[in-house]
């Protein structure tokens, strides 16, 4: 079978892939393995994928039988617990010019410059402006603070790397100094140490970040995550992965980093003693051997090293984005294609535990109905939220302690606030009267919001 997906050419000279891929597997074959725990190929994946890739469409009795494994799994592997974690997301800027064609976060850099006269939407937070957010935060009784933001120009990781940006005369990096912009955001290792409050959890610095914090330097990636980890930071999201084959990173992503370098990134990571986690985010131009091989790449990761703490399959929000505005995409992933995603992840990564419903991307009902699906983590109370509504999202921004035990207790399943390693767990009782977070370092146990 051919290692990467079959494309087929169109007129205008772009090119789509094809959907419902074929293999030499049977849809009967795969469910079989999957049931009896058997490790899965990327043609067992493709087969649960698409129930079939010997019917046209979703079949409704395989989609449920495939459900139903992914549930039971999940049952033997964690339970019937449903963790949560109490976060703050702090993303620093909005500026970025890497042009990813689902995104709609960023904002031009030019709009940020100082001589940019008229009015723009986006922001850029200083190290203090950052400091104040996370200690309010912090007293409240956060635990972790994920901040995951553009590739701001002026962004450099320390000041050794800014000294070489600053002396460089190439041109390709990406960088302008801090003095032109209206307001500068520092260092990534400033902002980082600025947000190091008081045992706080920093969850930060994706492999694209990283890449954009080594720039014009031969510094390795363990040299640039060791440093990160001495500023404060302790696990790193496995975002900017999107689909990790890289003729759909060439249609969605063409700025970014290619595979081979987003899994050397995050070796780097796990080796200089950092937990991450890994996502996909899928439902755009990508099909299903596609999202196979992403699962395999994130499991072989995990098998090197150990590091990957949960999966997060991030469903694309194709409103205000440019592959919707440009007629690339019509639409995002049916429901169908989101309960199938989250319940083959369970089934195919076999070394990583825990698998997330998202219920800012799927909404309340759909995120509860994915934890019937293979999931058994409902993500973080963010208290604030503004990548997805940025690019369209309907879902608001913030979850209390109360509505989380609330939707978790009324499907039959066990609220449990977890710290971000899930090393820590506390089972919340929906009966008390008091129903804030106890694990983060400053928690009383008090709501985080009136
Ligand atoms: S996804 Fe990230 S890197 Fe890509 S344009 Fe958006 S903010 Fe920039």
């Amino acid at each position: 079978m051919p290692d990467v997906p079959e494309t087929v050419g169109t007129p205008d000279g772009s090119f789509e892939f094809e959907h419902r891929p074929t293999t030499d597997q049977s849809f009967e074959n795969a469910l079989a393995k999957a049931r009896n725990g058997t490790r899965l190929t990327v043609d067992d994946a493709v087969e649960l994928f698409t129930t079939g890739t010997d019917r046209d469409g979703i079949d409704h009795f395989r989609k449920e039988q495939v459900l139903e494994a992914a549930d039971r799994r999940r049952a033997e592997v964690v339970g019937d617990e449903v963790t949560f974690v109490a976060n703050l997301n702090n993303n620093v800027t909005t500026a970025c010019n890497t042009g990813c064609l689902f995104c709609n976060f960023k904002d031009r850099s030019e709009q940020f410059r100082s001589d940019y006269q008229e009015d723009h939407g986006g922001f850029t937070k200083t190290p203090s402006e950052s400091r104040e957010i996370v200690r309010d935060a912090l007293d409240r009784g956060i635990y972790e603070v994920c901040s995951v933001s553009g590739l701001h120009p002026a962004l450099a990781l320390d000041d050794e790397h800014r000294e070489i940006l600053e002396a460089s005369d190439r041109g390709d990096l990406n960088y302008r100094s801090p003095d032109e912009y209206e307001k500068d955001p520092a260092t990534y290792c400033e902002q980082l140490s600025a947000m190091n409050v008081g045992d706080v959890h920093l969850h930060s610095m994706t492999p694209e970040e990283a890449y954009h914090a080594r720039r014009g330097t031969d510094w390795s990636y363990e040299e640039v995550f060791g440093r990160l980890k001495d500023a404060g930071l302790d696990s790193v999201p496995g975002t900017a992965a999107e689909i990790l084959v890289d003729e759909v990173r060439d249609v969605i992503c063409p700025g970014k980093i290619g595979t081979d370098e987003w899994l050397e990134a995050m070796e780097a990571a796990a080796s200089v003693g950092l937990d991450m986690t890994s996502t996909m985010m899928y439902g755009h131009v990508e099909n299903e051997r596609h999202r196979a091989l992403h699962l395999q790449r994130i499991r072989d990761l995990q098998d090197r090293t150990g590091a990957i703490t949960e999966f997060v399959p991030l469903s694309f929000v194709h409103e205000e984005t440019p592959l919707y505005e440009r007629g690339m995409v019509d639409g995002g992933a049916t429901v169908d294609e989101d309960e199938l995603l989250i319940a083959v992840s369970r089934l195919f990564l076999d070394n990583v535990d825990h698998i997330q419903a998202s219920w800012v991307k799927y909404g309340d009902t759909q995120g509860l109905k994915m934890l019937t699906c293979g999931a058994d983590d409902f993500m973080g109370t963010i208290l604030s939220e503004e990548i997805t509504k940025r690019a369209g999202g309907d879902y608001g921004e913030f979850r209390s302690f109360q509505e989380y035990a609330d939707m978790v207790t009324a499907i039959g399943r066990t609220p449990v606030e977890r710290s971000t390693d899930y090393e820590q767990r506390r089972i919340i009782d929906p009966d008390a009267d008091v129903l804030g977070p106890q694990l983060g370092p400053r928690a009383d146990g008090t709501p985080l919001l009136e």
